[in-house]
């Protein structure tokens, strides 16, 4: 079976990467792609239409699964549509605050919906693993550095604050640091979360683990997109026929 798949923000970073991977890929195929601003020349041979026609693309080329790659507000409006017409939603978007991450979750009550910080399989590795980590190494101090590009909006990164959710369910911790300023020793039983912006890097994610004696650093870096937007289509085609639920990226990884 073909996958056929609709693909938001598709003149975006991640969309152009997204058309590049159905490009190569044989089990799966576009079936519609649109941005919010027009593009005049078909991306990896695929004509990008505007976002406005999103609602009619949707009933008239009947994809199974859309991929979404754009802002929180728009994935939420596109999952809206999705929900309606039966579509299975995935979205790499990040940025949700408390009260869209929770609308978008209502969605998964009437289709399968993904959302996944980050795509990349070793990120799903290193979330496995940190727990661990932390639990073996009780007292250690422990600080988190994200750096991405100098495009990024939101701060920390969807995945910094997922390692975070991680790092803190394993471990007694006293609150977070957002950078440090001036006089400000280290509090105990506090992480330092350490944002970097700069030039076109694709994403890297460090923890460091560290008492007086030993340290451990635990580092992923994404050497180019296009290993998200493959993570996002074997998603993509890992939801396709199951049942409306919220899943997990590690869902795909596991099986
Ligand atoms: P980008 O700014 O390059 O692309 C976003 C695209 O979405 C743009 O083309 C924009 O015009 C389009 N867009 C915005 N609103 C739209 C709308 N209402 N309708 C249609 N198109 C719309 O950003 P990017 O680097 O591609 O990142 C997009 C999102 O994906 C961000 O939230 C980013 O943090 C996230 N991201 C996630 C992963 C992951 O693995 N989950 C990886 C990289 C980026």
């Amino acid at each position: 079976m073909t996958v056929r798949i609709g693909v938001t923000g598709a003149a975006g970073r991640m969309g152009r990467e997204v058309l590049a991977v159905l490009a190569a890929r044989e089990d799966c195929e576009p079936a519609l792609a649109v941005n919010r601003s027009p593009v005049a020349e078909p991306i990896d041979g695929v004509e990008v239409e505007p976002a406005a026609e999103f609602d009619r693309l949707v009933a008239d080329r009947e994809p199974d699964v859309v991929i979404d790659f754009t802002g929180p507000e728009s994935a939420l409006a596109y999952a809206e549509t999705c929900a309606e017409a039966d579509v299975a939603f995935v979205t790499g978007t990040t940025g949700f605050d408390d009260g869209e991450r929770e609308r978008l979750r209502e969605t998964s009550e009437r289709i399968p919906v993904m959302h996944a910080p980050n795509f990349a399989r070793g990120v799903q590795a290193l979330l496995n693993v940190v727990g661990q980590a932390v639990r073996n190494l009780p007292g250690y101090d422990v600080e988190l550095v994200e750096t991405h590009h100098n495009g990024k909006r939101d701060a920390p990164s969807g995945t910094a604050n997922r390692l975070l959710a991680e790092i803190e369910d394993n471990g007694e911790f006293a609150g977070r640091t957002y950078g440090r300023e001036g006089e400000q020793p280290r509090e105990e039983g506090e992480i330092g979360v350490h944002v970097l912006r700069a030039g076109g890097i694709r994403g890297e994610h460090e923890i460091v683990l560290a008492d007086d004696h030993e340290e451990l650093r635990l580092t992923h870096r994404a050497e180019d997109r296009g290993v998200f937007a493959a993570g996002a289509v074997d998603a993509a085609e890992w939801i396709v026929g199951r049942k409306a639920d919220w899943y997990d990226f590690a869902n795909v990884i596991d099986e």
